[in-house]
């Protein structure tokens, strides 16, 4: 391995010189403390930056073991090291010390969320970082004293202040990788316990605003209190016994009026898949890890899905077995989403009748005396939801104010008034015996057959221009793949551009298990086994620290967002 002084002569060589010159300091370089690597250096001061890794040895970096002994640990060790490092960053580096990107510092800067990524890697000998370098220069030519600044004097206060344990504020640390640890551990009990969430007394859930994902905390904030008919308790392992509101599998109705906090709540359990940094408010809420948010989304395309148990016959008799459009209608859009991610094995649907298509969601019983079933293809999920239930074991959590015709299929029913939770189950079962609801049942006896699909690779062209692959993201909800932009706005789950960034490359990684025989969710699967077992670097032919972990599920929506999309039924 080369020296630091090695990596200051050349930079010192190269002033002045032509951009190009920087390929010259690709390669590794032992600092003495730490050892810094150039894996990849961008090709001008506005291309993406270079990306470089530093790796102390645990000698130096000394983080006891316990504070990784595990993956809930590990996993909010490195995060907590990665916002340490990001801060750092900001704090030492210069910034702007020439043309476009030249000067900057930076690494993946974690929101709300604590989720696994590339950006810092803790084992028992070493801890790495994987950060960006905008190389300095003045328009073409390298500024190359001001990259000896950067390599020599920023780099080292930002690994000191970041990456040892001596310098490290010990009890955020602790309390960082405690509350992880006793999130995954409640979220773990959900299934022994027939739970698909559980939101703890106290918890905080609404936020700052639609687009500030922090806690609200001016004005009168509510914190959420159970109501004592659902009232259970968990251990954990740090915080002891939690006590909070342990939704039941089944069907679960939120009702109640309008601004009193439904939406929220929802969100928050939306949002119960992901652990949450102390302070956040929603450090104990947690989901069954199969929970995915269903909307209708108008205008997607869809491809060859089996939509029959929502819709059949449409005008002019066009099938639903094997339903494909440029531009799918609200319900027949909502209905795909069911249907998608029943196909990758969700088992926690949350739908809030905000984002929902009313005729997806009821008929009611003039409508039906005025347009008769054989004229409606639309089986309304009311009629549908208790039989994913039974039939699938798949339970739904309902936002919905509007229609007390769910009274008849509900399982809990729960009533938020001014930011709390009511059980006003038994109350709703009166009123639906004393008022019987006259609409008709429409969706048969089972919830029918869900058709898996085989997709083709040859539907997959990541080819752009010069580029045999070039796929970016366009922030969290936007992925071009080669010349297609895949709009994942619908994906109200991902919250992180990371993650978006991930997906992207997980959808070209997936392209090598699409034979032509496998069902989509057999492909996916493969991809995570491969994931789980190698990290998020398999993603990737180089080493890279700006990707965050997604759910499966997340890796199917794109891919049947993706317009060119093709693929065939099993039959
Ligand atoms: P709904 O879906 O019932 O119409 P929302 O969930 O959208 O209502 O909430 C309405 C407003 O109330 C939002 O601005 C939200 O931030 C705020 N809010 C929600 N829950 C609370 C709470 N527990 N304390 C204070 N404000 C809250
Ligand atoms: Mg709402």
């Amino acid at each position: 391995m080369r020296t630091r002084e090695d990596l200051k002569k050349n930079l010192g060589r190269i002033d002045g010189k032509g951009y190009k010159a920087y390929k010259d300091i690709q390669g590794a370089y032992d600092f003495g403390e730490f050892s810094v690597s150039v894996d990849y250096v961008q090709g001008d001061p506005f291309a993406s930056p270079s990306r470089v890794r530093v790796k102390v040895p645990q000698k130096k970096a000394q983080f006891p073991a316990e504070t990784y002994q595990n993956k809930s640990r590990e996993i909010a060790l490195r995060d907590f090291l990665t916002r340490l490092f990001f801060k750092a960053s900001q704090k030492f580096c210069r910034k702007s010390r020439g043309t476009g990107k030249s000067g900057m510092i930076s690494i993946d800067a974690p929101g709300q969320e604590v989720l696994k990524r590339t950006s810092v890697f803790v084992c028992d000998s070493y801890v790495e970082a994987r950060f960006i370098m905008g190389l300095p220069a003045f328009g073409r030519r390298i500024a190359g004293f001001h990259a000896q600044s950067m390599f020599f004097e920023e780099l080292p206060k930002i690994v000191q202040h970041s990456l040892l344990f001596q310098n490290v504020a010990h009890q955020e640390l602790y309390k960082h990788i405690q509350v992880s640890e006793d999130a995954d551990s409640l979220r773990n009990q959900l299934e022994e316990k027939g739970l698909v969430a559980f939101v703890a007394d106290q918890a905080v859930l609404p936020r700052k605003s639609g687009i500030d994902p922090r806690p609200l905390t001016q004005g009168r904030v509510v914190p959420f209190q159970s109501p004592d008919t659902l009232r259970i308790s968990l251990e954990t392992p740090n915080a002891g016994v939690l006590r909070g509101m342990g939704l039941p599998k089944g069907v679960t109705l939120v009702v109640g009026g309008g601004y009193h906090g439904k939406s929220t709540l929802l969100r928050a359990l939306e949002m119960g898949i992901y652990n949450h940094i102390p302070g956040d408010g929603r450090e104990y809420v947690v989901t069954n890890p199969g929970s995915v948010k269903i909307r209708a989304e108008d205008g997607r395309r869809i491809e060859k899905v089996d939509i029959l148990p929502f819709i059949s016959q449409l005008p002019f008799g066009e099938t639903t077995r094997e339903f494909s459009t440029e531009e799918a209608s609200g319900s027949t859009s909502q209905a795909a989403n069911t249907i998608e991610a029943l196909e990758v094995g969700a088992k926690l649907l949350l739908i809030d009748e905000d984002t929902s298509a009313t005729n997806f969601m009821i008929r009611d019983h003039r409508m039906q005396e005025l347009v008769s079933k054989d004229k409606e293809p639309i089986t309304p999920f009311i009629d549908k939801i208790r039989q994913l239930y039974q039939d699938r074991d798949v339970s739904t959590i309902l936002v919905i104010g509007g229609s007390g015709d769910y009274f008849d299929v509900a399982d809990y029913v729960i009533c938020m008034m001014e930011y709390k939770p009511y059980d006003l189950t038994s109350q709703a079962k009166n009123i639906a015996e004393k008022y019987k609801a006259e609409r008709k049942k429409e969706g048969g006896e089972r919830f029918g057959k869900i058709t898996e699909r085989i997709p083709l690779s040859r539907s997959f062209n990541p080819r752009k221009g010069k580029k045999d692959v070039k796929i970016r993201c366009k922030g969290v909800h936007s992925i071009l793949f080669g010349t297609h932009r895949i709009d994942l706005s619908a994906v109200e789950q991902l919250v992180d551009i990371s993650q978006t960034r991930a997906i992207g490359d997980a959808i070209y990684y997936s392209l090598r298990y699409m034979d032509g025989k496998r069902t989509l969710q057999e492909v996916v699967e493969l991809v995570f086994r491969d994931i789980q077992k190698k990290g998020l670097d398999v993603l990737s032919p180089r080493p890279v620290g700006d990707y965050a972990t997604f759910q499966k599920l997340d890796l199917a929506a794109a891919i049947n967002r993706l317009r060119t999309f093709k693929a065939r039924q099993e039959k």
